[in-house]
């Protein structure tokens, strides 16, 4: 939850969807009963015209024939079609001259606007009320015989109105009916919809407040947004869970390579200060200064794996490398005498890169090839270089490294052998900071080996893309920076 509590999304959808449904019933029951009512209206007024035009020619005709004026009884038919049409001479003088026979004369109530209009010589209609209650709709007619007398007809809209009354109760009725339907399927709807985001999001606070990175979100039985939400929380809490896994297996076993060169070392400096002839103390000061060393290296090492952890851009220069392999082999020639290494490199070779690493990558794979063989095996380097890579290949005759095991030695601290490995001052981080330097170089590491065999490590790096390095076409107008590498002394 934020800092301030919004409405919830589930309280605004439905208030909205009421609001739209609520809005749009209400507009629809408006216009319906409009037309309804006016339609209901034009047609009284369409009977009460009819009714008039037919009663004024009959007063016409009565008042030609020389008799007073008179209304004709309706005839049955008439009365049938159209029942409860009443109707009324009235003089100029105001006084009713003639009623049809179903209202006694003086009934209708003659509305002043609707009478002095027709005065006026318009056909005018109107709406009355009788009794206090009835609504009555006139219609006056101008007739001209007796001249200025006026023809009221009348229509009660008591049908009218109860139709009308039925139709606004339907409406009220259906429009809730609908309003109700819409909240409480939109609750329903939101309420399933987010019901799932609602746990979810608990487990995972859940998570986040305890630390227990073994559970998971619960997940959706649907595979829909919020299931495909969930799916991708769980999969970036294993990716914590594995991360923070790692780094207690990292931490532990630094600490457990970390104590036993220091038992070693605080071992010596406690003889030391006992009173020891010559030999010994020299014995004493040499162990401990090859286990200060080692833990020294072990410290590089893994300030180098920080390094790549934190995915640090390496220094780009261009780098010979088949010169940096002609004097790295010849150093380990020296260092182990007891191994016959050699160095197969053909035409110059030049990578970008960080010289420093790449002289540390080859030097990883030399002291494994001397330090897990036995003396007197043999220890090939080969450089080749095609139209984009070079390839270093490290080979030895070695014991080989059994299969099951090839896919984990460039993990940090694995050692086949542990205890021999250890022994021979191994920590298991060499081949993981070869297989750092090689892919932070844009290129890869690999493997091959057989029991009993030997055992082969190959390296291809990407060479630098300007080809003046390599023996290119335009190396000949690049003259003064191949001299600046040192390429015309070959
Ligand atoms: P470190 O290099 O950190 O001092 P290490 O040599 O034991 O220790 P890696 O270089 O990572 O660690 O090698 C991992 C393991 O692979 C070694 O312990 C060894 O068992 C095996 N291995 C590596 N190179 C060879 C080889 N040339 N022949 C046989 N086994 C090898
Ligand atoms: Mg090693």
């Amino acid at each position: 939850m934020g800092p301030s509590t919004p409405l919830s999304l589930r309280l605004r959808l439905t208030l909205l969807t009421g609001l739209l449904t609520g809005g749009t019933l209400l507009l629809f029951a408006l216009v319906f009963y409009l037309v309804l009512r006016g339609s209901l209206h034009r047609e009284i007024d369409a009977r009460l015209r009819e009714r008039a035009a037919l009663l004024s020619r009959a007063v016409a005709a009565s008042g030609s024939a020389g008799s007073a004026p008179s209304l004709p009884a309706p005839a049955p038919v008439v009365e049938f079609a159209s029942p409860g049409i009443y109707a009324e001479l009235i003089a100029p003088d105001g006084t009713v001259r003639a009623a049809s026979a179903n209202l006694p004369p003086g009934q209708l109530p003659a509305a002043l606007a609707v009478l002095s209009g027709a005065r006026a010589g318009q056909a005018t209609s109107g709406t009355a009320t009788v009794g206090g209650a009835e609504q009555l709709r006139l219609l006056a007619v101008p007739v001209s015989h007796p001249p200025g007398s006026v023809l009221l007809v009348a229509e009660s809209l008591e049908p009218v109105e109860r139709t009308l009354q039925r139709a606004r109760s339907l409406l009220l009725a259906g429009g809730g009916l609908g309003l109700a339907l819409a909240l409480g399927g939109t609750t329903l709807l939101t309420g399933r919809a987010l019901g799932p985001i609602g746990r979810l999001t608990q487990t995972a606070a859940e998570i986040a407040a305890t630390g227990e990175y073994r559970m998971r979100v619960p997940r959706p039985p649907r595979y829909d947004e919020v299931g495909r939400l969930a799916a991708t929380i769980n999969d970036l809490i294993a990716t914590v869970e594995r991360t923070l896994e790692q780094q207690r297996q990292f931490v532990a076993d630094t600490s457990h390579e970390l104590r036993s060169p220091l038992t070693v070392v605080l071992a010596n400096l406690d003889l030391l200060r006992r009173d020891l002839d010559a030999p010994d103390r020299e014995l004493s000061l040499g162990e401990a200064t090859a286990e200060a060393q080692r833990m020294r290296r072990l410290v590089n090492d893994l300030l180098l794996l920080a390094q790549a952890d934190a995915r640090e851009a390496i220094a780009y220069a261009p780098v010979r490398l088949d010169r940096l392999i002609e004097e790295t082999v010849a150093m380990a020639a020296r260092q182990t005498p007891e191994h016959n290494l050699r160095a197969y490199v053909d035409a110059p070779v030049v990578v970008a890169g960080d010289e420093e690493r790449l002289r540390q990558l080859l030097r990883n794979l030399l002291e494994n090839a001397t330090r897990h063989t036995l003396p007197g095996t043999t220890v090939t380097v080969r450089l080749r270089r095609t139209s984009e890579l070079a390839q270093l290949v490290v080979a030895d005759t070695g014991p080989g490294i059994r299969q099951a095991h090839l896919p984990h030695i460039w993990d940090r601290f694995y050692r086949v052998d542990k205890a021999r490995s250890r022994a021979a001052g191994g920590t298991g981080l060499g081949l993981a900071i070869v297989k750092y330097i090689a892919e932070a170089h844009g290129g890869s590491a690999s493997v091959t080996s057989e029991e009993g065999k030997g055992t082969t490590f190959t390296i291809v790096l990407p060479l630098a893309l300007d080809d003046r390095w390599n023996g290119g076409p335009t190396a000949a107008r690049r003259g003064e920076a191949a001299r600046q590498m040192g390429l015309d002394r070959r």
